[in-house]
Parts: C-alpha cells; structure tokens; sequence
C-alpha cells in the first residue's frame, strides 16, 4: 500500500468507488471516465507501478480476474467486443502508477478507431527483431 495512490485508497475504501468484483489478490471497479459504459479496472491489491514491477504470480491473478468478468461486462451492457490494455509509463498514456488493467467494452461503429499501423522501411523489420533479440542473449 502506498499513501500517495488513488488504487490504494480505493482498495481500502478510503475514496468511494463503484466496485464491481473483489478477491483475495484482485479488485475490480468502473472507470470513472470511461471509452465506453462499463469500462473496468481490474488491479492488484498489492501496490505494483506497472509491468516491469509486477511479480509473475501477481500479473497471473490481474489476468485471471481480467478473464472471469471480461465476457460478463460484454453481456451486461451489450459490448460486441472487449479491449484489454495496460499502459506502462508516461508516454504509453499511464496515469495512475498502480498497475491496472482496463477492460473496455467496444461497439462497432464506436468512433474509438484502432490505431494506425506504419509500414516499415525496406529491411528494417528485420534489424528490430535483431535489436530487440540481443536485450535477451
Ligand atoms: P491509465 O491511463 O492506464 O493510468 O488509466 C488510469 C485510469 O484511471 C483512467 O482511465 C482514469 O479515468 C481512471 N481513474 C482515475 N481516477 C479514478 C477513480 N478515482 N476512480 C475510477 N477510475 C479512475
Ligand atoms: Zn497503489
């Protein structure tokens, strides 16, 4: 638990939230401001920043909760579809440094677009796989 964490307090009840589901390891709420109703974030209990922090246990119990309500929401509000993300640090749009993993219920036609894929130049997909290679030689 850390004092300065918005999840913290939410998880001891210290800020009202809208709780959808707790566990031993997990909690569950509605995001305040959500892509769509019924948008949720699932976090550890333990205070964890994000992914690189994380123990592989504790990420395992994120995704368990994440797969237990994900086609639940789906059904409650008549999603046609579920995104499922965690943002890592600043630039990746991370807001609150507890880790989290929202689900969001999607709709065709929603306006919330996938984003936008560039082409690689001529060889470089290759010379990123290299690089990306070596960080686990
Ligand atoms: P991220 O950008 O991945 O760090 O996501 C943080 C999310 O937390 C945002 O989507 C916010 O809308 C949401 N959020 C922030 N404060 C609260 C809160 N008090 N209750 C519910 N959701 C929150
Ligand atoms: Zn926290």
């Amino acid at each position: 638990m850390e004092n300065s964490c918005i999840f913290c307090s939410i998880i001891k009840g210290e800020i009202p939230a809208q709780k959808i589901f707790e566990d031993e390891d997990t909690f569950a709420f509605l995001d305040v401001h959500p892509i769509n109703r019924g948008h949720t974030l699932v976090v550890p209990k333990i205070h964890y920043a994000n992914i690189y922090e994380v123990p592989d246990d504790v990420l395992a119990k994120i995704m368990h909760t994440v797969r237990f309500l994900a086609p639940k929401i789906k059904q409650a509000v008549g999603a046609e579809g579920i995104n499922i993300g965690i943002n890592n640090d600043k630039a990746a749009g991370q807001l609150v440094f507890h880790i989290h993993a929202h689900i969001i219920p999607r709709f065709e036609g929603d306006g919330h677009a996938h984003w936008h894929g560039n082409p690689y130049q001529d060889g470089e997909i290759t010379t990123i796989r290299d690089i990306i290679g070596q960080e686990f030689k």
